[in-house]
């Protein structure tokens, strides 16, 4: 048997990290055993489910690197199979048609509600002849689901959970204006679908157990379960805003990388031993539903941003540079031309050691684009003294004389300088550095200088010299 599992997003305009963490298990799953992970779009909401909404898991999915096999599934173009269905449970037996009206319903609720018993559908229609109908009335279409005995799911990782099905009401499967509800909707596209695997948060569970009924009574086969614990904020409570980023987006934004944002969700409640750093390849080998854990993760901002500097010293520095340079577009204080992208692509093995996410990456690369005159912190001021400047027209002159500007040249005739002026290397390189940069951090001065170009060089340094 070929497995597909699915993911089965509501496009509500972002892409949570609890569905993404549910979308990437979706997929290892299927790649490691050599199957199909698809995608269903569950956009029969359709005030919420803008193309915005969508092309925002599009873009999600396609940015973490989880592409899904064959056309994407709409639910909303599927709406006639899901009728037809109904009337397959209709004309089985398996479902009626009920004709309570809403006070009917709310007055049930209240009762049962005074009766201390949770509030479900008494079963009012169940039995009663068809001919007892009020004429032209509305109704909707229930399921005839059994009352006694008890349904249980084999969860892959929870293990079995077992409810007893007078527990359960008669849900509803067609609602009064005729459109298919969630919950039977899912079930039969999972069905067409071919799902093998249903793997999804277990904020789902109570609904796995109604979904079965459904498959029961067409007959289906039920594909297996497995429901992931929900991610929590760091003190335990239900993950909001307040404790930061939830969305793919607000991640992306944070830059953070995806392939660190997946390693952190894969650990985020799957384990294999003491394995952190995983590629993709590690990832779709190793990867399986026994390593997942039952109780809730913990989000863990530190260690994402720690995951995250790993990965950014892996990654290639022309990528690195390109997404730099798309984040130093939106500033107008710098100027992104091809030789900025030449200098910063030269310092990109010295800024990534220094940094923790793509937003400090581009902080630390943006001096490189800056347009004179520089502005300094006031740290870098400290070194732009009267003395500082004699140095940097001293420095400068032995620079403009150089005839190639390696590191290496640079190098050499800094320390030169240094011991000609019975200087420390530091005196040199602390206003150099505040010249060329505005601050007092940067990756090596000779790298700098040599990313910079001569041209730049001198420029700055007159711009702080006046001469
Ligand atoms: N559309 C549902 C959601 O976004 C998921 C349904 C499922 O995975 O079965 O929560």
């Amino acid at each position: 048997m070929k497995i597909r599992t699915r993911f089965a997003p509501s496009p509500t305009g972002l892409l949570h990290i609890g569905n993404a963490r549910a979308a990437l298990f979706n997929y290892l799953f299927a790649r490691h055993h050599g199957g199909e992970f698809l995608l269903r779009i569950e956009d029969t909401d359709r005030e919420r489910s803008t193309q915005h909404a969508v092309d925002v898991i599009f873009d999600g999915l396609k940015w973490m690197g989880l592409d899904w096999d064959e056309e994407p599934v709409f639910q909303s173009t599927r709406q006639k199979r899901h009728e037809d269905v109904v009337q397959a449970l209709l004309e089985k037996g398996q479902a009626y048609r009920c004709y309570c009206t809403a006070e009917e319903l709310a007055e049930m609720r209240e009762k049962a509600r005074a009766e201390k018993r949770p509030p479900r559908y008494d079963g009012t229609w169940r039995d009663r002849d068809p001919s007892e109908a009020p004429k032209d009335a509305p109704y909707t279409i229930r399921l005839k689901a059994p009352q006694t005995g008890e349904t249980i799911i084999h969860d892959l990782v929870q293990g079995d959970v077992t409810v007893a099905n007078e527990e359960m009401d008669d849900l509803i499967l067609l609602r009064s204006d005729g459109t298919p509800t969630y919950l039977l909707a899912v079930v039969v596209d999972d069905h067409d679908m071919d799902i093998t695997h249903v793997i999804r948060g277990d904020d789902h569970l109570t609904n796995t157990f109604r979904q079965a009924m459904i498959y029961r009574a067409m007959g289906w086969n039920l594909p297996q379960f497995a429901h992931l614990p929900l991610i929590h904020g760091p003190d335990g409570a239900k993950l909001s805003k307040r404790h930061g980023a939830q969305s793919v987006v607000e991640f992306r934004d944070e830059g953070i990388l995806p392939e660190a944002l997946c390693n952190y969700l894969l650990r985020l409640g799957w384990g294999h031993g003491d394995a952190e750093i995983l590629s993709r390849e590690e990832q779709i080998r190793l990867f399986d539903l026994d390593g997942v854990g039952q109780s809730p993760s913990r989000m863990d901002y530190v260690k994402l941003a720690h995951i995250n500097g790993v990965w950014l010293r892996r990654a290639d520095d022309k990528r690195l540079t390109d997404d730099v340079l798309s984040r130093l577009r939106e500033r107008d204080d710098v100027e992104v031309n091809d030789e900025v992208a030449h200098r910063i692509l030269a310092l990109m093995p010295g800024l990534k050691e220094r940094a923790k996410n793509l937003v400090e990456l581009t902080e630390n690369a943006a001096f490189a684009g800056l347009k004179l005159p520089l502005r300094f912190t006031s740290k870098a001021e400290k070194f732009l003294t009267d003395e500082g400047k004699d140095i940097l027209r001293g420095i400068s002159e032995k620079l403009a004389a150089l005839p190639s500007f390696t590191p290496e040249d640079i190098d050499r005739t800094l320390r030169a300088f240094a011991e000609e002026k019975d200087l420390k290397l530091g005196a040199i390189a602390q206003p150099l550095r505040a010249a060329l940069t505005g601050t007092t951090t940067s990756p090596g001065i000779d790298l700098t200088l040599s990313a910079l170009g001569k041209d730049e060089v001198m420029a700055r340094i007159r711009s702080v010299t006046g001469q």
